[in-house]
This record gives structure tokens, C-alpha cells and sequence, in this order.
């Protein structure tokens, strides 16, 4: 349960005074619902007011606090604002003009020959300077507390004013916490206290410190949540899988070209995991085209020979038919049994089927068994589940990684892969409970991806050359950009230019049969989906047209033109994954980035950096700079836990101590029982990783 000193934290908003249901809903905007959100809700930034005794033009569009003196009220008309006329003490004289308001109004808050404090944004208007709608105070009244007034991010019918009077409800409501951080940690960084940092960090006064103790604090929460994580999977029995190689020796063999050295390097660091009781909980990172599904089958091929059943996890449907389609082959000659199970299975009438393989699952006499998020449904039930192995970690969360495992009943051993190159700092923040290994060689045989960068208005040049490509037998994708917010959208823009390709490619080949233009998108039916999939990898069409539903892991070697249209409105680590779809044989291959007219600078940047390099390491660093975690590892809307202090430039600085200082806590004192491990319980209930209390508690 959560300590009682935090409830006043936890309370919903409408504990705060004159929160009524229209405010509610308006905050909900925002996502701001509890109290403590209100706290955490930090000012986008800081608006700056100079004090003066004189207005002058060089202060115009500058928030300005002045002694001014009334002397004319024009009470407006229906039409025309409310001018009151007032100088300053040198005789400069300006308006003050509000909107709605009546004379009786302005003879009381600013009777003539008055001086009042005037505090607001000056403005010209044709020959005029003038301040709409000004704070009005005391002229005895210090400016210093309005000189600095943090505006928050708003929501439509939110004022400023408002949000900050209820942020600032909200701090008052901070408890003071026990202090979690090491005495000599908050000394070297010079860092204030966690309610003293938030109050700072609000204020925008000494925020740096302020901020960077708020994301270490997060930082450090996260830490010791996957540490507890990893540790509570680690003291579970799971069962050694240690293979006796009969099957792995076969398929070496067997195979047409050896391992790399990475990919035997990592084998045999996954088999050894497999054969400890405790459950491998391993991350495997390569990039696209690394050969990481060889490496996958090693390791079922491993829980096999130990008498156990391995199921591979894809993130589509095309994906899973393709590894079942490519572990099919590779496996040819094992006396093994690989099925694969989707979502669609049972939509497609295939129910007797369905029932057939899930009786032979259950039975064992399936070995492998490879499908979508279907293949851990209710209704599945494996003979002896002793290995999963996700394909494309990044689109799933800590949460789902845990899920995956319930499915056994020892816990199985765990690898996940993905074709995403990790910043250490992200690897840290996401899969710190994980172990890492990286197959960072390429096969054999490879020539890079030569990437160019045209504008969209040279589409005719672009077609010209793509007919040509084709003509002389080439394959090539068309990716099509996400519309925004519409999936009807994607799918128009796919079917549009998936048209006019047609129309273009009418009659092209030497036969004078024209060539099959193949469209995917993420609308259409699955089995549609994998018709089109089957056809551009048989070569019945030359072209496919897609939305980035081809994105990971697709592999047809002969097609070794990539076009995409709309570049800039891709992520980096997006666009290397769809240059890695090419590049796959040993023929020259090419990726064409085609970018919108007009640009921003950052936009052209990151096309450049495209062009410039094929290092997915590099294209990650720089994507995590830009745009923020939640695009590289896919997860924005996924509801994984977000971070609200940490930013990827601050996780960067800040990451690898916090995991080393949560490492030591929970060396030092594994139940979290001391007072500063009671202090850490709170940090952990506050940043709403309790699951890692609940860990410690069964523990
Ligand atoms: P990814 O790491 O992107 O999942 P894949 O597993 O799809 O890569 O492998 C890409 C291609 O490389 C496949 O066609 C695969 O057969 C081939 N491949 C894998 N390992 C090797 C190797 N050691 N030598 C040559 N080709 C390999
Ligand atoms: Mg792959």
C-alpha cells in the first residue's frame, strides 16, 4: 500500500479548492487528474518582465512593469475597446485597452491621477504604444514577484493564472520526504532537496540543478523497479536448458554459408544462460540484416534438444508467416515441428485447424510455435514452455515482457531481439533488467545501401529511373507516409500512388506484359496483406507500394530499391530500418529519400545524417537527441510508463548513475528495510513504480 505521507499527493484535483467538474474536465486535457500531476507539471518557461520608470520604443513587444498615471478615460463603444489613457514619470504617454469592460469599471481600478503599477506586454498600435488588458497594482507594490511568472502548457479555456494558482494549491499540499538520495551524491551535484527541486524547478529560479535532481530522482526510481524486477525473475527457479547439440550440429551442417563470429559469440552466450536454472532474461541487439533469426533458432533448437517447446513472438502477422516460411526451410532436414498460430486463424473459418494445432501444442508434438501476441492467448496451452524469444523487442514494454513468461510453469528463459540499435542510456532506462548481447558484424557480402536525398517536385525523374530499375528486372518498395491521425488516410495515400505507378508501369517489360504493382497497407485483410507479401517475394510483381507495416524485418534479397516519399516526416531510426529492407544480397542496392519542399533546418539535418552514414548506432543517438525515446523504441503510444523529468539529454548524463547507486542501495540493503530504503519506497510509490514494491513484498 501506498505510504500514508504521499495521499495528499494522490488525491484527485477536485481535492483542491474550486475544482468543480468543467475545470475537471479541462485538466483531464491535460492529464492532469491527481494532485501530484498538478506538481509535476512543470512551466514550459519563464516570462520575463523588465521593471522601468520610462516606456519607451525600444521596450515595444517586451513585457514591461511601470508606474503609470491615468489621465483620460474613453469608454469605448460596441465596437471599440476601452482606452484609458496614462504617462509615466518622464510624460510619455500610452493606452491601456480592455476588451469588455465597462467605464464604471475603469474608474475604480484606475481612477485618474492615480499612479498605479501597470504590468503587461507593450504593444504599438499605428502611431500609439499601447498594453491590452495589464495586470493593475499598487504602484507601492514590488514588481519582483510578477517580473518572473512561469506559463505552463495550456489547454483551450485554461488561463495561465489559473493553472498556476492550482499548481501552485498543489505545492503546498508537498509533503516533505525523507530524503532517498546519498548524502555524498546530493553534495557532488550541489542538488537541493526533492521538494525544495520541485519548488525551483516551478519557479525556473536555480532550475538546472533543480531539474537535473528531478530526472535523477525518476531516473533512480526506474532503476531500482527493473532491478527488482530482474532480481525477483532471477530468484524464481526456472529449468537448465542446456541442448545436447544433436539438433544445432545437424543445422550447422546443413547450412550454406558459417556463422559470423558474433552470431557464434552470441549463441553460445545464450546457451549459456539456458543452461542455468535461473531464467535468462537476455536482450540481443543487431542490426537490420544481422542474421538475428539464426541465432533465434540456435536457441529453440537448444530448448528443444532439451525436451522442451521454444514459441517465437513477431510484432505482425507478414512477419510471423515469413519466419515460419524462413525457419521452415533453414530446418528442413530436423526431425522437428514448426507451426505458426496468428490472430486471424480463427476469423478465417479455420477453426477445426485451429483446435488441431492447439491439441498438438498441448500434447508437445509441436516443438516451435511462431505467431502474433495469439500465440499467448487464454485458450493456448503449451506441453512445456521452456523458451520465448521476442522478435522486434521495441514494441514491447517491461509490463508485456513480464506477461509473456506466465504462460510456463517454470518460468522460461527469456531472449528478446531487436533490430533497433539502443543508446546505452535508453538500454539502461528500458531493459535494465536485461543482460545484452550484440551481434555487431555484418555476413559476408554486403555492399552498403547507397542513400540519396531528391526533392518531390523531380517525382517524374524518380518514376523514369524506377521504370528502368524494373525493366531490367530489379524489385523495389514504395513507402507511402502515416497520414496523421487517419488510417483511411494511409490507405488512400498507399491506393493513390499504388494507381498511378500502375498507370505508369502499363506495358514496360520486354514481353510487353506489364509489371505487377503490389500494394500493403495496414487496412487490409491479413490474408490479402500476405497475398501481396507472397508475390513481390515470388517476383510476381516488381513493385510494392506500402505503408510502413514492412518496416521490420521483411526479407526479399532481390529487391534493392527503396523509395520513400514524405523522408522528413519519418523518424531516423525509422527510415534505417526501412533502408535495411535493402541491401540484403550482394547487388548494389539503393535507398531514395524523397523530401517535401520546403524544410526545416533540423529536417534537412537528418536527411543529411541519412546520407552520411550507414552506422545504426549513430542514427539512434541522434533520433533519441531529436525526438525523444518514445520514437526509437516505438513505445509512445503504447502506454509504457513515460518519463516526466528525465529527457533524453538529461537520461543520457544521469542514467548510468542512477543504476549504479540502485544497485548499490539494493546491495546494501535488498528489502529496502533501512530508513533511506524506506525513502527509496516512497520514491518508488511516487513516480508510480509500485510494481517493484509489490516485488519486494513476495520476495
Ligand atoms: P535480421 O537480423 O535483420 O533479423 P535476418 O535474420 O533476417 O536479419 O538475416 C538477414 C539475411 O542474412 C537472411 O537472408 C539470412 O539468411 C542471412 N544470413 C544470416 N546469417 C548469415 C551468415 N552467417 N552468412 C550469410 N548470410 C546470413
Ligand atoms: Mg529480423
Amino acid at each position: 500500500m501506498r505510504p500514508t505521507i504521499l495521499n495528499p499527493l494522490f488525491a484527485e484535483v477536485t481535492a483542491l479548492k474550486g475544482v468543480g467538474p468543467a475545470l475537471v474536465r479541462q485538466l483531464a486535457r491535460l492529464k492532469l487528474a491527481r494532485v501530484v500531476d498538478l506538481a509535476f507539471h512543470l512551466p514550459a518557461m519563464v516570462v520575463e518582465r523588465v521593471a522601468v520608470d520610462r516606456v519607451d520604443e525600444s521596450l515595444v513587444g517586451r513585457p514591461i512593469s511601470v508606474v503609470l498615471t491615468p489621465v483620460r478615460h474613453d469608454s469605448g463603444g460596441p465596437r471599440s475597446p476601452l482606452r484609458v489613457r496614462a504617462t509615466d514619470a518622464g510624460g510619455q504617454w500610452l493606452d491601456l485597452v480592455f476588451f469588455g469592460q465597462s467605464g464604471a469599471w475603469a474608474r475604480s481600478k484606475l481612477p485618474l491621477h492615480q499612479p498605479r503599477r501597470i504590468t503587461g506586454k507593450l504593444d504599438r498600435y499605428g502611431q500609439s504604444l499601447q498594453i491590452s488588458h495589464p495586470d493593475i497594482a499598487a504602484p507601492g507594490d514590488p514588481p519582483a514577484g510578477a517580473l518572473r511568472e512561469p506559463v505552463y502548457p495550456l489547454t483551450e479555456g485554461l488561463p495561465n493564472k489559473r493553472l498556476a494558482t492550482l499548481v501552485g494549491e498543489a505545492l503546498a499540499r508537498l509533503p516533505d520526504l525523507p530524503e532517498w538520495i546519498e548524502p555524498s551524491v546530493l553534495a557532488r551535484h550541489d542538488w537541493p532537496g526533492w521538494r525544495a527541486a520541485l519548488l525551483a524547478a516551478h519557479a525556473l529560479e536555480g532550475e538546472v540543478p533543480a531539474k537535473d535532481r528531478l530526472a535523477y530522482d525518476e531516473l533512480l526510481a526506474n532503476q531500482l523497479a527493473l532491478l527488482l524486477v530482474r532480481r525477483d525473475t532471477r530468484a524464481r527457479k526456472g529449468r537448465a536448458l542446456p541442448g545436447d547439440g544433436r539438433l544445432t550440429a545437424t543445422l550447422q551442417k546443413t547450412l550454406p554459408f558459417a556463422l559470423t563470429g558474433a552470431q557464434a559469440r552470441t549463441i553460445a552466450e545464450i546457451q549459456g544462460d539456458m543452461a542455468q536454472a535461473s531464467p535468462m532474461l537476455r536482450l540481443l541487439q543487431g542490426d537490420v540484416g544481422a542474421g538475428k533469426t539464426l541465432v533465434a533458432l540456435f536457441a529453440m533448437l537448444t530448448a528443444v534438444e532439451s525436451g522442451a517447446q521454444a514459441a517465437l513472438l513477431a510484432p505482425t502477422e507478414i512477419l510471423a508467416r515469413q519466419h515460419l516460411a524462413t525457419l521452415t526451410k533453414v530446418a528442413a532436414g530436423l526431425p522437428i515441428r514448426i507451426a505458426a498460430l496468428t490472430g486471424r486463424d480463427r476469423k478465417a473459418g479455420g477453426a477445426k485447424q485451429r483446435n488441431d494445432l492447439l491439441d498438438d501444442l498441448a500434447m508437445g508434438r509441436i516443438d516451435i510455435l511462431i505467431g502474433t501476441h495469439a500465440i499467448f492467448q487464454e485458450d493456448v496451452v503449451y506441453h512445456d514452455l521452456g523458451l520465448v524469444v521476442v522478435d522486434e523487442q521495441h514494441r514491447f514494454g517491461v509490463a508485456q515482457r513480464l506477461l509473456l513468461t506466465e504462460k510456463a510453469r517454470v518460468p522460461p528463459h527469456l531472449l528478446a531481439m531487436t533490430a533497433t540499435p539502443i543508446p546505452r542510456s535508453l538500454q539502461l532506462t528500458n531493459f535494465g533488467e536485461m543482460d545484452a548481447s550484440r551481434l555487431d558484424e555484418l555476413p559476408p557480402g554486403r555492399t552498403p545501401v547507397e542513400t540519396r536525398v531528391m526533392a518531390i517536385d523531380r517525382l517524374e525523374e524518380v518514376v523514369a529511373a524506377l521504370a528502368r530499375h524494373l525493366a531490367g528486372g530489379g524489385q523495389a518498395y514504395w513507402v507511402c507516409p502515416l497520414v496523421e491521425g487517419s488510417e483511411d488516410g494511409d490507405e488512400a495515400a498507399a491506393a493513390f500512388r499504388a494507381a498511378m505507378l500502375k498507370g505508369a508501369f502499363a506495358g514496360l517489360t520486354a514481353s510487353g506484359e506489364p509489371v505487377g504493382v503490389g500494394l500493403v497497407h495496414g487496412r487490409m485483410k491479413p490474408a490479402e496483406k500476405d497475398a501481396a507479401m507472397a508475390d513481390f517475394a515470388a517476383a510476381r510483381t516488381g513493385l510494392l507500394v506500402a505503408t510502413t507495416v514492412i518496416e521490420v524485418g521483411v526479407d526479399v534479397p532481390n529487391a534493392t530499391l527503396m523509395i520513400v516519399e514524405a523522408a522528413e516526416r519519418f523518424g531516423l531510426a525509422q527510415l534505417h530500418q526501412l533502408r535495411g529492407r535493402v541491401g540484403r544480397g550482394s547487388q548494389r542496392s539503393v535507398c531514395l529519400l524523397l523530401r517535401g519542399g520546403e524544410l526545416s533546418e533540423t529536417a534537412k539535418a537528418r536527411l543529411k545524417l541519412m546520407r552520411e552514414t550507414n552506422d545504426g548506432f549513430r542514427i539512434a543517438e541522434e533520433d533519441l537527441r531529436l525526438r525523444g525515446a518514445g520514437e526509437i523504441l516505438g513505445t509512445r503510444q503504447s502506454g509504457e510508463a513515460a518519463f516526466r523529468f528525465a529527457d533524453p539529454e538529461r537520461t543520457a548524463r544521469l542514467v548510468a548513475m542512477a543504476h549504479d547507486d540502485a544497485r548499490l542501495l539494493l546491495d546494501r540493503d535488498g528489502g529496502l528495510a533501512s530508513a533511506r530504503g524506506a525513502a527509496a519506497r516512497n520514491l518508488l510509490y511516487l513516480f508510480e513504480r509500485d510494481a517493484g514494491v509489490a516485488l519486494l513484498r513476495s520476495g
